[in-house]
């Protein structure tokens, strides 16, 4: 019998780095009501898939494994969104130029500490690089790359390129990599375009309140 196949979430993968493009698993930050993206362990998988964090065959087993300890599942997740969300504020706080809280530093760094444990260094065909060793218990396995990419960038000398969204509505974070450095929105065609609109809409509003 062919399985309903429903309707999967696509990731908007345009922060341009990993660990921004994980802070941004949440719609509408500033809102009353913001949306989480990642509402479950599937959702996370999925995210990892698409991010290219796992192949599809390590999703598969993922959610395989995940099935059969849903406990040690909803743990992973919880420690994602904690992880997401600290990375989050520690990016934003930079972009802001302000200090990222020292809880959160504790954080990113605990998990990049679990996360070396994996790490190994294997030959390529020019020399060697960077891997993970991964077991069939480590559900936690696509935060190790995330945790990574956080820890490379906030000790790099790009750091002065990441940006919040000028959207009032989004917060979501990137590399601004224009040439003038003047890259203001996430994404031109939804945030650009519906601030320009919003703009417009007030413009329009206050100039026909005046008169
Ligand atoms: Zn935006």
């Amino acid at each position: 019998m062919e399985e309903h196949v429903k309707q999967e979430q696509v990731f908007d993968l345009t922060g341009g780095l990993l660990c921004l493009d994980f802070a941004n698993t949440v719609d509408d930050r500033t809102e009353t009501h913001p949306q989480e993206l990642l509402m479950s362990f599937k959702e996370l998988v999925l995210w990892s898939q698409q991010a290219q964090v796992v192949t599809e065959q390590k999703a598969k087993q993922l959610l395989e494994k995940a099935e059969q300890g849903p406990s040690e599942a909803t743990r992973v997740l919880k420690l994602a969104v904690e992880v997401r969300e600290a990375i989050f504020r520690i990016f934003k706080a930079v972009a802001e130029d302000e200090s990222p809280g020292e809880e959160d530093l504790v954080i990113l760094s605990a998990v990049v500490a679990e996360a070396q444990i994996h790490a190994q260094i294997v030959p390529g065909t020019h020399g060697f690089h960077w891997d993970w060793a991964v077991t069939s218990n480590d559900l936690d396995c696509m935060l190790w790359p995330v945790v990574r990419s956080a820890a490379d960038f906030l000790t790099s000398d790009e750091l002065d390129t990441v940006r919040v969204c000028a959207s009032d509505s989004c917060n979501w974070l990137f590399i601004d990599t224009s040439k003038n450095h003047s890259r203001r929105w996430c994404n031109m065609k939804s945030c650009g375009n519906r601030e320009k609109a919003r703009r417009f809409y007030t413009r329009k509003k206050s100039s026909s309140t005046v008169s």
